[in-house]
């Protein structure tokens, strides 16, 4: 048996497909729990699946022809006939439906609020209308409402295609709602601890600044960082060292009251945001952290101590605004491990920082003019033809004194202070040259990483037209990368720049995706042609964890008619996996790591006489 509806006096069972009814003062409107569990029903050896339906329908016997019309379809009906509001309501609530049917023109309970009741119960639920006498006016009316289809009543043949293809989208609506959710959180939220991230900490501690100072109240910031973690990373591997930081996440929330914010910042730093905290009460707390974290923590059998420096920086003694204490939480901090005393509070006279970031400034500005800068390339494979397809150029700062540096070193102090703009020129005109005349043929393309600031600069596209015709390149040998945060300072501006340069040909791609905070619906508004999958969601295809992100953001992506790149490809095994789920191209060190351009010419050159990509 496959259902039985309870009702005052009667049942009605559906047997092989077909109604028996025993009574004609039939009132189907719930059913029994127990026939509402379960997923698959077998009669005989076949395996129907299960369709819970919510029928918004006053007539009984147009329910029973609707129930088995999909049983003689194959499913194992679950219906539940309502027929007002109240009751739509609290079968929403029970529990959860695949698909509901509505009459269309109830006296007493009309189309649209029907609709109104169902999108506030589950956005996605697959909703189709019926009717008798609906004309293509009242069709209409009823898909602008927000159905999916519409049926009459007097011929079902169409029901049971409708309700198969409604249920096919409605799981890829689920599927696409699910990824925009958890890319949303993890725009905020750091994925190995999932404390809030720097982005998520930078508002609250904004907002936290912003309530201290309107009301005079105090506030203070704490900035931990471990002690010696590379050593543990060293010695006893990268998964000890996230399960130590997972330790100290945990400790941190549970030292902590509810209102106190917990962040990871990045690597071993954490801070802590403590509202209505002054100098004193922040020195506690700190030292309650020490006191926690010093409890011994125990790791693949080990046991470890771990140690930590903690920074303090308070409001109002320090600084009013969120970006001040963090900057001085951080000398602080810097200070608590220099000295080896475990907790510092921020003192001016220990604050290098001003003289540091001058120096830094005017080495930057000889760096330009005395070409320290220099471009490294990653080659990037396309997948399925098997073939290198273009080059990525990274920047290198061949410093005097510390030597070779990589952007993390350099590129936010260019950008802050407008030193972006020359570095962008010398790198896109480097680029150019260095790929215009490989011979290689097809040609590469070569990508150029921008920074937000870069487009706000109006003669960007003119400057490099120029470029382009001084070597002879085309605009399509040319990407440029962008990334998520691009249009957060002057939309407008930014926007106009990146459509002049898709206009000159240029290819556009969407960098580090994932890791940003727009969803993918913000996509459709970037004049983009590629994707590029951030390096973070291919690292965690090892573990399974990004899977369902990556696969459906090759086919978001693919949908939206775009290229989808993959980085970070680090072993064979993520390589095999990108290529089955149908990514496009893929660049990490598996491949080939950045170098050089002669070397990583000669390298496409051993490739192709060796017949590989
Ligand atoms: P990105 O554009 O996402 O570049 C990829 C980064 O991943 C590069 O780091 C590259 O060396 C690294 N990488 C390559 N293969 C692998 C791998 O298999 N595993 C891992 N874990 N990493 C891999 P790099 O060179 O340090 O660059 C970091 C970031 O700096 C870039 O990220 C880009 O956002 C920025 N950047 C680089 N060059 C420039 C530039 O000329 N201008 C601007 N504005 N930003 C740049
Ligand atoms: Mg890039
Ligand atoms: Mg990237």
């Amino acid at each position: 048996m496959s259902f039985v509806w309870r009702k005052p006096n009667e049942s009605v069972t559906l047997l092989n497909g077909s109604f028996q009814t025993r009574s004609s003062t039939l009132c189907p409107n719930t059913l029994l729990p127990q026939q509402m569990i379960g997923t698959v029903a077998r009669v005989g050896n076949l395996v129907r699946p299960s369709l819970r339906i919510l029928l918004i329908e006053d007539s009984v016997d147009d329910a029973s022809l609707v129930v088995c019309e999909l049983a003689r379809g194959g499913y194992d009906v679950m219906c539940e006939r309502v027929d007002r509001p109240a009751a739509v309501v609290a079968a929403l609530d029970r529990q959860a439906w695949d698909i509901a049917i509505a009459s269309y023109g109830m006296p007493a309970f009309a189309g649209a609020p029907a609709i109104d009741l169902l999108r506030q119960g589950d956005a996605d639920l697959p909703f189709i209308f019926m009717s008798g006498t609906i004309g293509e006016d009242a069709a209409v009316a009823a898909m602008r409402m927000g159905a999916h289809d519409y049926i009459m009543k007097g011929n079902l043949t169409r029901l049971l295609p409708a309700v198969e293809r409604e249920l096919r989208d409605a799981g890829v609506r689920r599927e696409r709602r699910r990824v925009e959710q958890r890319l949303a959180h993890l725009a905020y939220h750091d994925a190995l601890t999932d404390l809030p991230n720097r982005a998520l900490l930078h508002d609250r501690l904004d907002q936290a600044a912003r309530v201290a100072n309107r009301e005079g109240t105090t506030l203070a910031l704490l900035l931990l960082d471990l002690n010696g973690f590379k050593e543990i990373n060293d010695t006893l591997g990268h998964h000890a060292g996230d399960r130590v930081l997972q330790f100290v996440a945990a400790r941190l929330r549970a030292t902590l009251r509810e209102v106190d914010t917990v962040a990871r910042l990045g690597g071993d730093e954490f801070a802590v945001v403590l509202p209505l905290a002054d100098i004193n009460g922040a020195l506690l707390a700190a030292q309650k952290i020490l006191d926690e974290l010093a409890q011994p923590c125990v790791i693949d059998g080990q046991s470890l101590i771990v140690r930590a420096s903690l920074g303090v920086a308070c409001l109002p003694e320090h600084g009013a605004s969120a970006d001040t204490l963090l900057r001085k939480a951080d000398v602080a901090m810097y200070v608590a491990k220099s000295d080896g005393v475990g907790i510092a509070v921020y003192a001016p006279t220990r604050d290098r920082h001003t003289h540091r970031r001058l120096t830094l400034i005017s080495q930057f500005r000889k760096g330009l003019d005395e070409s320290q800068f220099f471009l490294e390339y990653q080659p990037m494979l396309h997948l399925q033809k098997n073939m290198i397809i273009g080059v990525e150029a990274l920047v290198r700062w061949n410093h005097p004194q510390q030597g070779r540096l990589l952007p993390a070193e350099f590129i936010d102090l260019a950008e802050q202070t407008g030193l972006i703009n020359p570095l962008t020129t010398i790198v896109i005109e480097t680029a150019i040259r260095e790929w215009s005349q490989t011979g290689t043929e097809p040609r590469l393309t070569v990508a150029v990483n921008l920074s937000p600031r870069t487009l706000l600069d109006p003669i960007l596209p003119l400057r490099i037209a120029d470029m382009l015709a001084v070597y002879g390149a085309p605009p399509s040998s040319l990407a440029l990368e962008i990334t998520e945060n691009i249009l957060m300072s002057d939309p407008a501006r930014s926007m106009d720049c990146l459509q002049r340069l898709h206009a000159m040909g240029i290819r556009l791609v969407l960098d580090d995706f994932g890791t940003g905070y727009s969803s993918l619906s913000y996509l459709r508004r970037l004049p983009v042609d590629e994707l590029k999958i951030d390096r973070s969601f291919v690292a965690g295809l090892a573990s399974g964890l990004d899977e369902v992100i990556v696969r459906s953001t090759i086919d978001l992506a693919h949908n939206l008619g775009l290229t989808v790149v993959a980085e970070g490809v680090e072993n064979e095994n993520a390589q095999t996996r990108l290529c089955e789920m149908g990514c496009d191209a893929a660049q990490g060190t598996f491949i080939s790591p950045p170098a050089g351009a002669s070397v990583v010419r000669d390298w496409l050159r051993r490739q192709t006489l060796l017949g590989l990509p």
